[in-house]
């Protein structure tokens, strides 16, 4: 975005982050982009279920995507989360683990998840992303999503429970072998999360390649945690990614 871009964004009133049309946060038709039923995302990427996913990725849904994310609409993070709890909501029967009445608590001064509970883990940002933007945004849409789930009953918790482990260059524009190899380790579990034994829902805003949620499946593994579903918000389509 330029100089004057973003004086012209300043200046006039916003208009639908997916079409740039009326002067509201999302228009009708954009709104109903978000607001298919669950599906599964097809194929799934390596040692994953397919994610459930909402929405494909192209057109408005990238621009709202980049409105969120890269331009401070942080009003975006209610119908993303929302799109993003009906996704979650199709996957946690495939995550669902029965609480242990009586069994061990959360370690003392942990953020463990309880028993009963499915946690829902999202892929963490590139480090220093949050502090550019300003808002983390899937910390947010994520919260959005849990809210929402629970009030509909759905047991399900976000836990904050991946983090970057060294630093990894921006995907966009890499091919599928390269997004492997340039993420392959940059995660790890934060060992306070207690996911060890935990059947966790993974989360993330989009799949493409599937890179991004194989390595959070691997490093969630390596802390003995078991990946049984995945949600995104959505996908890339097919023809193009894939
Ligand atoms: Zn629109």
């Amino acid at each position: 975005m330029s100089f004057f871009g973003d004086l012209i964004d300043f200046l006039l009133p916003e208009r639908c982050a997916g079409c740039g049309g009326e002067p509201v946060l999302l228009c009708g038709g954009c709104a109903a982009a978000l607001s298919g039923p669950a599906r599964p995302a097809r194929p799934a990427p390596a040692g994953l279920p397919p994610p459930w996913t909402v929405a494909a990725y192209d057109g408005p849904i990238q621009k709202i995507f980049s409105a969120y994310k890269e331009h401070g609409r942080t009003a975006l993070a209610v119908p993303l989360g929302e799109a993003l709890a009906r996704a979650v909501d199709a996957a946690v029967p495939e995550a669902r683990e029965r609480g242990t009445p009586g069994g061990p608590g959360p370690p003392p001064g942990g953020s463990a998840a309880p028993r009963g509970e499915t946690p829902v883990v999202w892929v963490p940002s590139r480090r220093g992303a949050a502090r550019r933007r300003g808002h983390d945004p899937m910390r947010r849409a994520v919260a959005v999503a849990v809210r929402r789930l629970r009030a509909g009953g759905v047991p399900v918790v976000a836990v904050d429970g991946l983090r970057q482990c060294r630093r990894v260059a921006d995907q966009a524009g890499l091919g599928a072998t390269a997004r492997r190899a340039n993420l392959h380790g940059a995660l790890e579990a934060v060992p306070r999360a207690g996911l060890a034994g935990r059947r966790v829902v993974l989360v993330d805003d989009v799949v493409t390649t599937g890179a991004s949620l194989a390595e959070a499946a691997r490093a969630l593994r390596a802390a003995g945690a078991e990946v049984a579903a995945a949600a995104t918000v959505a996908a890339t389509p097919l023809r193009r990614a894939w």
